[in-house]
């Protein structure tokens, strides 16, 4: 579950990380008393509230330097919509002045079971902007949890990414806060970016992104209660309500797939094939026709897709009714411009594939065969 940057903030706040006096505006009639809060003399940022990152690119960050203009900027970002999300809550803010934009991550690595630190001099930009132009100005290594975060392993890599040695104490006690944070909320993601050394000289959680893991939820009700139902992420959205897995990635192809195992082996086939999946959209057991009408929706009007893959195998779901779920989805989105490659196995799979070929769409006896097909109906 991902919090808001505001929320986030709140929680930074609370272990003495540095953050900008903020104030959450929902109204107009809001402003004067958020003005009044705020120290305005270097002006005042004004960010909108949105689970998407790159605000700042999609005109969600914007500077005000008086009372009239964030009363116009106010109504700019709430009128825009960022990413998919439409903008409610403004976090009011001061602004900070910027001398460098720093980067401070931590993130869980899987494959050691470790929490991983990341810092760069390069902030501002996505971190894997930097990881591109700038590797050597990234630095990274894993936290053993037994001993936590040991200052002379951070100040090894500040060196080496360029951080100014004058920073060192605060970065490193700003990292130390920030790792008690990540592991107090189960946190599986947690950025600023930037990291604002300022003017002053001092170093300011100017963005904050936080990610808790769902599982660990149980364990703090307070957490769920934070998340409001009407501005999940897509991806929360397509879980709670449709019993949809749905990882966005970058390539062309569209999946639409069930069970994690089979969705995990398309993304494999595909890459073989020399294409490139763009999402993981896993349709496990007892997904609905709406379900299927969601999936299908979600990935024909992703960008960047040319063509859609559907694979779904069914043991206890049967084919028959997924085939006519498909149908259905199909007739009732009306406008999918993508060719599908559809493959169906299992129980009454003979009748299911009839009512898809009977609807004017093809099916495929294999796996391999309906990846290899998708693959090429995407290029052309
Ligand atoms: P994001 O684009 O969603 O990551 O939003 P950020 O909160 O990171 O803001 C984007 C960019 O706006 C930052 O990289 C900064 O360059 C700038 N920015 C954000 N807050 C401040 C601030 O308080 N002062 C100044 N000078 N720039 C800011
Ligand atoms: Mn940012």
């Amino acid at each position: 579950m991902r919090l808001y940057e505001y929320q986030a903030k709140e929680i930074f706040h609370g272990y003495n990380i540095p953050v900008p006096r903020g104030y959450l505006v929902k109204e107009k009639d809001q402003i004067e008393d958020a003005l009044k809060f705020l120290n305005t003399k270097d002006g005042i940022a004004l960010k909108a509230q949105v689970l998407a990152g790159g605000r700042g690119k999609a005109g969600g960050v914007k500077f005000a330097y008086s009372p009239d203009e964030a009363s116009a900027l106010l109504e700019q970002i709430k009128s825009s919509e960022i990413g998919a999300y439409k903008v409610s809550k403004i976090l009011f803010e001061e602004k900070v002045t910027i001398q460098e934009e720093l980067y401070l991550g931590l993130i869980i690595d899987p494959v050691a079971g470790q929490p991983t630190f990341l810092a760069s001099s390069r902030g501002g930009i996505d971190v894997e902007e930097i990881a591109r132009k700038f590797p050597h100005l990234l630095g990274k290594m894993n936290i053993d949890l037994t001993y936590g975060i040991l200052d002379y392993k951070v100040r090894e890599i500040l060196t080496r990414v360029g951080i100014p040695k004058s920073l060192f104490g605060q970065f490193i006690s700003i990292s130390k806060r920030l790792y008690e944070v990540f592991l107090d909320y189960e946190a599986i993601l947690i950025e600023i970016n930037p990291l604002i050394f300022s003017e002053e000289g001092d170093l300011v959680a100017a963005d904050a992104r936080m990610s808790v893991d769902d599982a660990a939820l149980f364990r703090r009700p307070e957490l769920k209660e934070l998340r409001d139902s009407q501005e999940k992420s897509l991806e929360e959205h397509l879980k709670d309500d449709y019993q949809l897995e749905f990882v966005d990635l970058q390539g062309n192809i569209g999946v639409v797939s069930g069970g994690a195992g089979m969705t995990m082996t398309a993304m494999d086939l595909i890459a073989l094939e020399g294409g490139k999946p763009a999402c993981f959209m896993d349709c496990s057991a007892n997904v609905s026709p709406e379900g299927y009408e969601m999936a299908l929706r979600t990935v024909s009007s992703k960008e960047g897709v040319s063509s859609i893959l559907v694979n779904i195998f069914g043991g206890l779901t049967r084919m028959d009714q997924v085939g006519e779920y498909l149908v259905e989805a199909i007739k009732k989105i009306g406008d999918i411009k993508q060719p599908i490659a559809i493959r169906l196995e299992g129980t009454n799979a003979e009748q299911g594939r009839r009512t898809v070929e009977e609807a004017g769409f093809q099916c495929y006896e294999t796996f391999e065969e309906a990846v290899k097909r998708a693959v090429e109906l995407g290029r052309s």
